[in-house]
Protein backbone atom coordinates (compact mmCIF):
# COMPACT_ATOMS: atom_id res chain seq x y z
CA UNK A 1 0.00 0.00 0.00
CA UNK A 2 1.74 3.28 -1.05
CA UNK A 3 1.12 6.15 1.29
CA UNK A 4 1.94 8.82 -1.12
CA UNK A 5 -0.57 11.71 0.29
CA UNK A 6 -1.16 12.52 -3.59
CA UNK A 7 -3.36 9.39 -4.42
CA UNK A 8 -6.11 11.58 -1.78
CA UNK A 9 -5.03 14.71 -2.72
CA UNK A 10 -7.72 15.90 -5.64
CA UNK A 11 -7.92 19.62 -6.20
CA UNK A 12 -11.89 19.88 -6.86
CA UNK A 13 -15.06 19.76 -5.60
CA UNK A 14 -17.69 16.70 -5.26
CA UNK A 15 -21.25 18.11 -6.51
CA UNK A 16 -23.91 15.40 -7.69
CA UNK A 17 -21.15 12.78 -8.35
CA UNK A 18 -19.14 14.57 -10.23
CA UNK A 19 -16.00 16.31 -9.60
CA UNK A 20 -15.74 19.92 -10.60
CA UNK A 21 -13.61 23.59 -10.93
CA UNK A 22 -15.17 26.81 -9.65
CA UNK A 23 -17.72 28.06 -12.18
CA UNK A 24 -14.71 30.96 -12.82
CA UNK A 25 -12.28 28.60 -13.21
CA UNK A 26 -10.49 30.26 -9.91
CA UNK A 27 -8.50 28.80 -7.45
CA UNK A 28 -6.61 29.35 -3.91
CA UNK A 29 -3.34 28.18 -3.17
CA UNK A 30 -3.04 25.70 -0.06
CA UNK A 31 -0.20 25.50 1.89
CA UNK A 32 2.37 23.36 4.09
CA UNK A 33 2.25 25.10 7.18
CA UNK A 34 5.62 23.31 8.12
CA UNK A 35 7.37 24.52 4.64
CA UNK A 36 5.73 27.36 3.50
CA UNK A 37 5.32 25.43 -0.07
CA UNK A 38 2.17 25.50 -2.04
CA UNK A 39 1.02 21.57 -2.23
CA UNK A 40 -1.83 22.12 -4.57
CA UNK A 41 -5.44 24.72 -5.56
CA UNK A 42 -8.65 24.22 -4.68
CA UNK A 43 -11.88 25.78 -6.45
CA UNK A 44 -12.92 29.25 -5.11
CA UNK A 45 -16.46 28.20 -5.60
CA UNK A 46 -19.54 30.49 -4.39
CA UNK A 47 -23.21 30.75 -4.01
CA UNK A 48 -23.75 29.36 -7.39
CA UNK A 49 -21.60 25.73 -7.19
CA UNK A 50 -23.26 25.84 -3.64
CA UNK A 51 -26.62 25.99 -4.15
CA UNK A 52 -26.34 23.56 -6.98
CA UNK A 53 -24.85 21.38 -4.21
CA UNK A 54 -27.98 21.35 -2.44
CA UNK A 55 -30.01 20.93 -4.83
CA UNK A 56 -28.25 17.52 -5.39
CA UNK A 57 -28.10 16.21 -2.08
CA UNK A 58 -32.42 17.31 -2.27
CA UNK A 59 -32.20 15.01 -4.77
CA UNK A 60 -30.41 12.48 -3.70
CA UNK A 61 -32.53 12.60 -0.74
CA UNK A 62 -35.63 11.71 -2.04
CA UNK A 63 -34.29 7.78 -2.54
CA UNK A 64 -31.69 7.72 -0.04
CA UNK A 65 -34.17 8.40 3.16
CA UNK A 66 -35.77 5.17 1.42
CA UNK A 67 -32.75 2.98 1.69
CA UNK A 68 -33.08 0.71 4.87
CA UNK A 69 -30.96 0.71 7.44
CA UNK A 70 -28.77 -2.16 7.35
CA UNK A 71 -28.26 -0.44 3.67
CA UNK A 72 -26.58 2.39 5.12
CA UNK A 73 -24.62 0.88 7.77
CA UNK A 74 -22.84 -1.70 5.53
CA UNK A 75 -22.11 1.66 3.24
CA UNK A 76 -20.60 2.79 6.80
CA UNK A 77 -18.52 -0.65 7.28
CA UNK A 78 -17.71 -0.27 4.06
CA UNK A 79 -15.98 3.50 4.44
CA UNK A 80 -14.73 2.61 7.71
CA UNK A 81 -12.99 -0.14 6.01
CA UNK A 82 -11.39 2.23 3.00
CA UNK A 83 -10.25 4.31 5.91
CA UNK A 84 -8.69 1.99 7.76
CA UNK A 85 -6.57 0.65 4.43
CA UNK A 86 -5.47 4.12 3.54
CA UNK A 87 -4.99 5.50 6.82
CA UNK A 88 -1.23 6.20 6.82
CA UNK A 89 -2.04 8.13 3.27
CA UNK A 90 -4.54 10.01 4.93
CA UNK A 91 -2.74 10.61 7.91
CA UNK A 92 0.57 12.04 5.71
CA UNK A 93 -1.90 14.58 4.06
CA UNK A 94 -3.32 15.81 7.32
CA UNK A 95 0.25 16.31 8.29
CA UNK A 96 1.36 17.99 5.23
CA UNK A 97 -1.81 20.93 5.01
CA UNK A 98 -2.02 21.56 8.59
CA UNK A 99 1.07 20.39 10.24
CA UNK A 100 0.61 18.15 13.15
CA UNK A 101 2.66 15.29 13.98
CA UNK A 102 2.09 12.34 12.26
CA UNK A 103 1.30 10.09 15.24
CA UNK A 104 -1.72 12.84 15.69
CA UNK A 105 -2.85 12.52 12.27
CA UNK A 106 -2.55 8.79 12.59
CA UNK A 107 -4.73 8.80 15.61
CA UNK A 108 -7.18 11.70 14.06
CA UNK A 109 -7.94 9.20 11.17
CA UNK A 110 -8.06 6.34 13.16
CA UNK A 111 -10.48 8.42 15.39
CA UNK A 112 -12.72 9.51 11.61
CA UNK A 113 -12.99 5.52 11.06
CA UNK A 114 -14.10 4.90 14.45
CA UNK A 115 -17.01 7.71 14.02
CA UNK A 116 -17.91 6.24 10.99
CA UNK A 117 -18.23 2.19 12.52
CA UNK A 118 -19.80 3.35 15.68
CA UNK A 119 -22.39 5.33 13.56
CA UNK A 120 -22.98 1.95 11.26
CA UNK A 121 -24.09 0.36 14.51
CA UNK A 122 -26.25 3.53 15.81
CA UNK A 123 -28.31 3.41 12.75
CA UNK A 124 -29.34 -0.02 13.50
CA UNK A 125 -30.71 1.81 16.94
CA UNK A 126 -32.77 4.91 16.42
CA UNK A 127 -35.66 3.51 18.13
CA UNK A 128 -38.95 4.98 18.09
CA UNK A 129 -42.03 4.36 20.61
CA UNK A 130 -45.15 2.84 20.44
CA UNK A 131 -46.95 4.86 23.38
CA UNK A 132 -49.80 3.75 25.51
CA UNK A 133 -52.81 5.65 24.20
CA UNK A 134 -55.18 7.59 26.70
CA UNK A 135 -58.38 6.71 24.09
CA UNK A 136 -59.51 2.67 23.65
CA UNK A 137 -60.09 3.40 20.31
CA UNK A 138 -56.52 5.03 18.83
CA UNK A 139 -52.91 4.13 19.04
CA UNK A 140 -50.17 6.15 18.92
CA UNK A 141 -46.45 5.98 17.04
CA UNK A 142 -43.33 7.89 17.80
CA UNK A 143 -41.25 7.87 14.72
CA UNK A 144 -37.98 8.69 13.58
CA UNK A 145 -36.72 10.10 10.91
CA UNK A 146 -33.99 11.40 8.59
CA UNK A 147 -34.33 15.06 8.50
CA UNK A 148 -33.01 15.68 5.37
CA UNK A 149 -30.44 17.97 3.50
CA UNK A 150 -27.52 18.94 6.23
CA UNK A 151 -24.70 21.30 5.90
CA UNK A 152 -21.48 20.65 7.50
CA UNK A 153 -18.44 23.45 7.59
CA UNK A 154 -15.72 22.23 9.57
CA UNK A 155 -11.96 24.04 10.83
CA UNK A 156 -8.79 23.30 10.04
CA UNK A 157 -7.86 22.01 13.26
CA UNK A 158 -9.39 18.69 13.00
CA UNK A 159 -10.06 18.27 9.31
CA UNK A 160 -10.56 14.72 9.32
CA UNK A 161 -12.41 14.02 12.47
CA UNK A 162 -14.43 16.99 12.68
CA UNK A 163 -16.25 16.04 9.72
CA UNK A 164 -16.24 12.51 10.48
CA UNK A 165 -18.66 13.36 13.58
CA UNK A 166 -20.85 15.08 10.96
CA UNK A 167 -21.04 12.86 7.90
CA UNK A 168 -21.60 9.64 9.84
CA UNK A 169 -24.57 10.14 11.60
CA UNK A 170 -26.20 11.80 8.86
CA UNK A 171 -25.29 8.57 6.34
CA UNK A 172 -26.67 6.47 8.88
CA UNK A 173 -29.81 8.80 9.86
CA UNK A 174 -30.40 8.60 5.84
CA UNK A 175 -29.85 12.40 5.28
CA UNK A 176 -27.55 13.72 2.57
CA UNK A 177 -24.93 16.13 3.07
CA UNK A 178 -22.75 19.72 1.46
CA UNK A 179 -19.90 19.99 3.45
CA UNK A 180 -17.79 22.78 3.51
CA UNK A 181 -14.15 22.22 4.56
CA UNK A 182 -11.70 24.60 6.20
CA UNK A 183 -9.80 26.39 3.30
CA UNK A 184 -6.59 26.25 5.13
CA UNK A 185 -7.05 22.37 5.28
CA UNK A 186 -9.72 21.55 2.34
CA UNK A 187 -7.92 18.09 1.34
CA UNK A 188 -8.78 15.89 4.22
CA UNK A 189 -12.50 16.93 4.15
CA UNK A 190 -12.45 16.05 0.11
CA UNK A 191 -11.19 13.34 1.10
CA UNK A 192 -14.61 12.39 2.52
CA UNK A 193 -16.26 12.70 -1.15
CA UNK A 194 -13.47 9.89 -2.41
CA UNK A 195 -14.10 7.57 0.36
CA UNK A 196 -17.42 7.88 -0.64
CA UNK A 197 -17.38 7.44 -3.54
CA UNK A 198 -15.44 4.38 -3.54
CA UNK A 199 -17.32 2.86 -0.79
CA UNK A 200 -20.85 3.37 -2.78
CA UNK A 201 -22.30 5.89 -1.56
CA UNK A 202 -25.03 6.83 -3.92
CA UNK A 203 -24.05 10.47 -6.06
CA UNK A 204 -25.16 13.74 -3.99
CA UNK A 205 -25.46 11.77 -0.96
CA UNK A 206 -21.96 13.65 -0.04
CA UNK A 207 -20.97 16.62 -2.09
CA UNK A 208 -17.98 18.78 -1.02
CA UNK A 209 -17.56 22.55 -1.72
CA UNK A 210 -14.51 24.86 -1.27
CA UNK A 211 -14.25 28.29 -1.42
CA UNK A 212 -15.83 31.86 -0.14
CA UNK A 213 -16.39 31.26 3.33
CA UNK A 214 -19.34 33.74 3.50
CA UNK A 215 -20.66 33.38 0.31
CA UNK A 216 -21.05 29.17 0.63
CA UNK A 217 -21.93 30.17 4.35
CA UNK A 218 -24.28 32.44 3.25
CA UNK A 219 -26.27 29.87 0.80
CA UNK A 220 -26.06 27.00 3.33
CA UNK A 221 -28.08 29.22 5.93
CA UNK A 222 -30.30 30.83 3.44
CA UNK A 223 -31.48 27.87 1.18
CA UNK A 224 -35.02 26.33 2.59
CA UNK A 225 -34.10 22.99 1.19
CA UNK A 226 -31.21 22.80 3.98
CA UNK A 227 -32.78 21.32 7.26
CA UNK A 228 -29.91 21.33 9.22
CA UNK A 229 -26.30 23.34 10.21
CA UNK A 230 -23.54 21.72 11.51
CA UNK A 231 -20.74 23.42 12.76
CA UNK A 232 -17.31 23.27 14.81
CA UNK A 233 -15.46 26.74 14.15
CA UNK A 234 -15.13 29.91 16.03
CA UNK A 235 -17.94 31.09 18.40
CA UNK A 236 -18.28 34.25 16.28
CA UNK A 237 -19.06 32.29 13.24
CA UNK A 238 -21.32 29.84 15.00
CA UNK A 239 -23.37 32.84 16.43
CA UNK A 240 -23.66 34.55 12.69
CA UNK A 241 -24.39 31.06 11.37
CA UNK A 242 -27.20 30.85 14.05
CA UNK A 243 -28.21 34.48 13.14
CA UNK A 244 -28.37 33.71 9.49
CA UNK A 245 -30.11 30.12 9.92
CA UNK A 246 -33.45 31.87 11.89
CA UNK A 247 -34.95 32.82 8.98
CA UNK A 248 -35.88 29.83 7.46
CA UNK A 249 -35.74 28.15 11.41
CA UNK A 250 -33.09 25.58 10.57
CA UNK A 251 -32.17 22.81 12.88
CA UNK A 252 -28.41 23.87 14.63
CA UNK A 253 -25.65 22.07 16.26
CA UNK A 254 -22.47 24.55 17.42
CA UNK A 255 -19.10 22.72 18.80
CA UNK A 256 -17.39 26.49 19.20
CA UNK A 257 -15.49 27.90 21.45
CA UNK A 258 -13.39 26.67 24.97
CA UNK A 259 -11.66 28.75 27.79
CA UNK A 260 -10.74 25.21 29.27
CA UNK A 261 -9.62 24.96 33.12
CA UNK A 262 -7.25 22.59 34.13
CA UNK A 263 -7.46 22.35 38.24
CA UNK A 264 -4.56 20.70 40.29
CA UNK A 265 -5.24 20.09 43.86
CA UNK A 266 -2.68 19.40 46.28
CA UNK A 267 -3.62 15.83 46.48
CA UNK A 268 -3.04 15.33 43.34
CA UNK A 269 -0.36 12.81 41.67
CA UNK A 270 1.60 14.88 40.30
CA UNK A 271 3.65 13.42 37.93
CA UNK A 272 -0.36 11.55 36.46
CA UNK A 273 -1.38 15.47 36.44
CA UNK A 274 1.84 16.56 34.55
CA UNK A 275 1.63 13.65 32.08
CA UNK A 276 -2.44 15.06 31.41
CA UNK A 277 -1.37 18.20 31.26
CA UNK A 278 1.37 18.11 28.65
CA UNK A 279 -1.57 16.43 26.48
CA UNK A 280 -4.28 18.90 27.70
CA UNK A 281 -2.24 21.59 26.11
CA UNK A 282 0.11 21.02 23.58
CA UNK A 283 -1.91 18.69 21.77
CA UNK A 284 -1.94 19.89 17.81
CA UNK A 285 0.24 22.97 19.31
CA UNK A 286 -2.18 23.81 21.49
CA UNK A 287 -4.77 24.64 19.03
CA UNK A 288 -7.80 22.35 19.66
CA UNK A 289 -11.03 23.63 21.33
CA UNK A 290 -10.34 21.41 24.69
CA UNK A 291 -7.16 22.71 25.06
CA UNK A 292 -6.58 23.70 28.57
CA UNK A 293 -6.20 27.65 28.84
CA UNK A 294 -6.02 27.92 31.97
CA UNK A 295 -3.84 25.83 34.60
CA UNK A 296 -5.54 26.68 38.59
CA UNK A 297 -2.62 24.79 40.62
CA UNK A 298 -3.34 25.27 44.64
CA UNK A 299 -0.95 27.02 46.90
CA UNK A 300 0.95 23.76 48.30
CA UNK A 301 1.40 22.35 44.72
CA UNK A 302 1.98 25.35 42.88
CA UNK A 303 5.62 25.42 42.36
CA UNK A 304 6.27 21.50 41.89
CA UNK A 305 3.87 21.60 39.04
CA UNK A 306 5.60 24.92 37.37
CA UNK A 307 8.72 23.27 38.00
CA UNK A 308 8.01 20.21 36.39
CA UNK A 309 5.58 21.27 33.67
CA UNK A 310 8.52 23.83 32.27
CA UNK A 311 10.60 20.70 32.82
CA UNK A 312 8.78 18.60 30.34
CA UNK A 313 7.94 21.54 28.01
CA UNK A 314 11.60 22.58 27.42
CA UNK A 315 11.70 18.57 26.23
CA UNK A 316 9.32 18.95 23.52
CA UNK A 317 10.62 18.20 19.75
CA UNK A 318 9.36 20.65 17.99
CA UNK A 319 9.58 20.16 13.98
CA UNK A 320 7.90 19.09 10.94
CA UNK A 321 4.75 16.40 11.65
CA UNK A 322 5.86 14.83 8.77
CA UNK A 323 9.59 14.18 10.13
CA UNK A 324 9.04 10.92 12.85
CA UNK A 325 9.76 11.95 16.83
CA UNK A 326 8.07 15.44 15.85
CA UNK A 327 5.64 15.92 19.13
CA UNK A 328 4.88 19.28 17.97
CA UNK A 329 4.64 20.84 14.67
CA UNK A 330 4.21 24.27 13.44
CA UNK A 331 1.34 27.11 13.99
CA UNK A 332 -1.37 27.23 11.23
CA UNK A 333 -0.07 30.40 9.93
CA UNK A 334 1.42 33.65 10.80
CA UNK A 335 -1.61 35.14 11.89
CA UNK A 336 -1.76 32.68 14.99
CA UNK A 337 1.97 33.61 15.66
CA UNK A 338 1.29 36.89 16.06
CA UNK A 339 -1.85 36.21 18.37
CA UNK A 340 0.47 33.84 21.07
CA UNK A 341 3.27 36.43 20.81
CA UNK A 342 0.93 39.32 22.01
CA UNK A 343 -1.15 36.95 24.79
CA UNK A 344 2.36 36.37 26.04
CA UNK A 345 3.32 40.14 25.87
CA UNK A 346 0.21 41.17 27.56
CA UNK A 347 1.11 38.16 30.08
CA UNK A 348 4.64 40.16 31.00
CA UNK A 349 3.65 43.06 30.87
CA UNK A 350 1.14 42.55 34.11
CA UNK A 351 3.81 40.60 36.20
CA UNK A 352 3.58 37.44 34.06
CA UNK A 353 7.07 35.33 34.82
CA UNK A 354 7.97 33.15 31.57
CA UNK A 355 9.50 29.83 32.85
CA UNK A 356 9.68 28.31 29.90
CA UNK A 357 9.70 28.97 26.24
CA UNK A 358 8.44 32.27 25.02
CA UNK A 359 9.81 32.77 21.87
CA UNK A 360 9.37 31.82 18.02
CA UNK A 361 11.46 28.71 17.57
CA UNK A 362 14.85 28.79 16.16
CA UNK A 363 13.33 26.64 13.07
CA UNK A 364 11.81 30.03 12.04
CA UNK A 365 8.70 29.86 9.82
CA UNK A 366 5.40 29.45 12.17
CA UNK A 367 7.16 27.40 14.39
CA UNK A 368 6.81 28.25 18.22
CA UNK A 369 8.52 26.97 21.59
CA UNK A 370 6.43 25.32 24.10
CA UNK A 371 5.63 27.85 26.78
CA UNK A 372 4.74 28.22 30.48
CA UNK A 373 4.00 31.29 32.50
CA UNK A 374 3.95 31.40 36.17
CA UNK A 375 2.17 33.61 37.51
CA UNK A 376 -0.70 34.22 35.58
CA UNK A 377 -3.65 36.61 36.84
CA UNK A 378 -6.97 37.37 35.74
CA UNK A 379 -6.14 40.31 34.29
CA UNK A 380 -4.06 38.70 31.55
CA UNK A 381 -5.73 38.12 28.13
CA UNK A 382 -5.83 34.28 28.42
CA UNK A 383 -8.19 34.57 31.49
CA UNK A 384 -10.99 35.54 29.05
CA UNK A 385 -9.65 34.20 25.62
CA UNK A 386 -9.22 31.16 23.91
CA UNK A 387 -5.02 31.37 23.44
CA UNK A 388 -4.96 28.47 20.25
CA UNK A 389 -1.59 27.87 20.60
CA UNK A 390 1.26 26.49 23.15
CA UNK A 391 0.87 28.31 25.94
CA UNK A 392 0.13 27.35 29.52
CA UNK A 393 -0.90 30.23 31.86
CA UNK A 394 -0.29 28.96 35.61
CA UNK A 395 -2.51 30.77 37.99
CA UNK A 396 -2.43 30.08 41.73
CA UNK A 397 -5.34 29.20 44.28
CA UNK A 398 -6.34 28.95 47.93
CA UNK A 399 -9.50 26.52 48.47
CA UNK A 400 -12.37 24.47 46.46
CA UNK A 401 -14.84 26.97 46.49
CA UNK A 402 -12.49 29.31 44.52
CA UNK A 403 -10.72 26.82 41.92
CA UNK A 404 -14.70 26.31 40.88
CA UNK A 405 -15.63 29.67 40.72
CA UNK A 406 -12.29 30.71 39.03
CA UNK A 407 -12.83 27.64 36.63
CA UNK A 408 -16.66 28.73 35.62
CA UNK A 409 -16.07 32.67 35.56
CA UNK A 410 -15.97 32.44 31.73
CA UNK A 411 -18.73 32.19 29.01
CA UNK A 412 -17.62 29.41 27.82
CA UNK A 413 -17.85 25.82 29.07
CA UNK A 414 -16.57 23.28 26.61
CA UNK A 415 -13.95 20.91 28.09
CA UNK A 416 -12.64 20.97 31.75
CA UNK A 417 -10.14 18.97 33.63
CA UNK A 418 -9.33 18.19 37.02
CA UNK A 419 -6.74 16.26 39.82
CA UNK A 420 -7.22 14.79 42.87
CA UNK A 421 -7.20 11.75 45.06
CA UNK A 422 -10.09 13.05 47.19
CA UNK A 423 -13.29 10.78 46.07
CA UNK A 424 -15.82 13.28 48.10
CA UNK A 425 -13.86 16.11 45.99
CA UNK A 426 -14.17 14.24 42.75
CA UNK A 427 -18.09 14.54 43.05
CA UNK A 428 -18.13 17.84 44.57
CA UNK A 429 -15.67 19.21 41.68
CA UNK A 430 -17.84 17.78 39.17
CA UNK A 431 -20.67 18.81 39.90
CA UNK A 432 -19.80 22.10 40.48
CA UNK A 433 -17.93 22.62 37.06
CA UNK A 434 -20.37 24.10 34.51
CA UNK A 435 -18.78 22.42 31.32
CA UNK A 436 -19.53 19.66 28.93
CA UNK A 437 -17.04 17.37 29.02
CA UNK A 438 -14.38 16.44 32.52
CA UNK A 439 -11.69 15.14 32.44
CA UNK A 440 -11.03 13.49 36.30
CA UNK A 441 -7.03 12.66 36.32
CA UNK A 442 -7.34 12.23 32.81
CA UNK A 443 -6.45 14.80 30.14
CA UNK A 444 -7.32 13.38 26.78
CA UNK A 445 -10.91 12.27 27.09
CA UNK A 446 -12.92 12.11 23.48
CA UNK A 447 -13.94 8.79 22.52
CA UNK A 448 -17.09 8.08 19.90
CA UNK A 449 -18.75 6.39 22.59
CA UNK A 450 -19.62 9.57 24.73
CA UNK A 451 -21.65 12.62 23.57
CA UNK A 452 -19.38 15.61 22.99
CA UNK A 453 -20.43 19.39 23.01
CA UNK A 454 -20.07 22.06 25.26
CA UNK A 455 -22.37 23.98 27.84
CA UNK A 456 -22.93 27.76 27.87
CA UNK A 457 -21.58 29.60 24.36
CA UNK A 458 -19.51 26.65 23.95
CA UNK A 459 -22.57 25.14 22.06
CA UNK A 460 -25.50 22.86 21.13
CA UNK A 461 -26.19 19.88 20.67
CA UNK A 462 -23.67 16.58 21.12
CA UNK A 463 -22.04 14.42 18.82
CA UNK A 464 -20.50 10.87 19.10
CA UNK A 465 -22.58 8.87 21.80
CA UNK A 466 -25.85 7.50 20.55
CA UNK A 467 -26.56 11.24 21.15
CA UNK A 468 -25.20 12.25 18.57
CA UNK A 469 -27.49 11.12 15.95
CA UNK A 470 -30.76 12.87 17.32
CA UNK A 471 -29.68 15.89 15.62
CA UNK A 472 -30.36 14.45 12.37
CA UNK A 473 -33.87 13.19 13.06
CA UNK A 474 -37.03 14.27 13.18
CA UNK A 475 -39.15 12.71 15.96
CA UNK A 476 -42.76 12.77 14.15
CA UNK A 477 -45.76 11.50 16.53
CA UNK A 478 -48.50 9.64 14.81
CA UNK A 479 -52.23 9.32 15.97
CA UNK A 480 -54.07 6.18 14.25
CA UNK A 481 -57.89 6.42 14.93
CA UNK A 482 -60.94 5.28 14.15
CA UNK A 483 -59.76 1.72 15.01
CA UNK A 484 -63.17 0.54 16.11
CA UNK A 485 -61.54 -1.08 19.21
P1 LIG B 1 -11.10 29.11 13.07
O1 LIG B 1 -10.79 30.29 13.93
O2 LIG B 1 -10.93 27.80 13.70
O3 LIG B 1 -10.55 29.21 11.68
P2 LIG B 1 -13.65 29.84 11.97
O4 LIG B 1 -14.93 29.86 12.71
O5 LIG B 1 -13.12 31.11 11.40
O6 LIG B 1 -12.65 29.13 12.97
O7 LIG B 1 -13.71 28.76 10.79
C1 LIG B 1 -14.33 27.54 10.90
C2 LIG B 1 -15.02 27.25 9.60
O8 LIG B 1 -16.04 28.21 9.37
C3 LIG B 1 -14.11 27.28 8.37
O9 LIG B 1 -14.54 26.28 7.46
C4 LIG B 1 -14.38 28.68 7.84
O10 LIG B 1 -14.10 28.79 6.47
C5 LIG B 1 -15.87 28.79 8.09
N1 LIG B 1 -16.38 30.16 8.10
C6 LIG B 1 -15.75 31.30 8.44
N2 LIG B 1 -16.57 32.36 8.27
C7 LIG B 1 -17.75 31.89 7.82
C8 LIG B 1 -19.01 32.47 7.46
N3 LIG B 1 -19.22 33.77 7.51
N4 LIG B 1 -19.99 31.64 7.03
C9 LIG B 1 -19.78 30.31 6.97
N5 LIG B 1 -18.65 29.71 7.29
C10 LIG B 1 -17.63 30.47 7.71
Amino acid sequence: MSDNPEKFLKQANLIAGEWVAADSGETIDVNNPATGDIIGTIPNSGREETRRAIEAAQESFESFRKTSVLERAQLLRKMHELILENQETLAQLLSMEQGKPLAESRGEVGMSAAYVLWYAEEARRTYGDVVPSPWADRRILVTKEPLGVVAAITPWNFPSSMLARKIAPAIAAGCTVVAKPATQTPYSGIAWGMIAQMAGVPAGVVNVVTGSASQIGGELTKNPLVRKITFTGSTEVGKLLIKQSAATVKKVSMELGGNAPFIIFDDADIERAVAGAMAAKYRNSGQTCVCTNRFLAQSKIYNKFVERLAEESDKLVVGNGREEGTQQGPLIDEKAVESVESMIEDAVKNGGKIVAGGKRHELGGTFFQPTVIANAKPKMRFTREEIFGPIAPVYRFKTEEEAIELANNTEFGLASYFYTQDLGRVFRVMEGLKYGLIGVNEGIITTVEAPFGGLKESGLGKEGGHQGIEDYLDTKYVCIGGLGL
